[in-house]
């Protein structure tokens, strides 16, 4: 059975005239349209979240260290407290901001807000 699948492929290969399938300009294509509105998307929800890249990596770590030392009890407790510590942030846009990522509590923000997504 698997020699008889086998030969098919062959025959497959062969009608093809081996060349790349028709159809894979169009792939790359798609493939750089979804790039580009993955980027654009990800560039929108980045311009919402107030803060640099530099604070964000800053602040994912302070939470992710407080996370695993107290735990997240279901709030941005830990977030709110490296803002307010940061002075000249204004919580209600970063906590929107981090909403846009899924960071509804700190756990959330260590998951779902790291640098890397959010600025790529
Ligand atoms: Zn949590």
């Amino acid at each position: 059975m698997a020699g008889e699948r086998e030969g098919m492929g062959e025959v497959a290969r062969r009608a093809n005239g081996g060349q790349a399938h028709p159809s894979a300009p169009d792939r790359a294509r798609r493939r750089q349209l979804r790039d580009e509105y993955k980027r654009a998307e990800r560039e929108a929800r980045a311009a919402s979240l107030p803060m640099s890249r530099e604070q964000l990596e800053a602040l994912v770590e302070f939470v992710d260290a407080l996370v695993i030392s107290d735990g997240c009890d279901h709030t941005l407790r830990h977030t709110r407290s490296w803002v307010d510590g940061q002075g000249g942030l204004e919580w209600g846009a970063v906590a929107g901001g981090l909403a846009e990522f899924g960071g509804y509590c700190d756990c959330e923000v260590v998951m779902n807000c790291d640098p890397v997504d959010v600025f790529g």
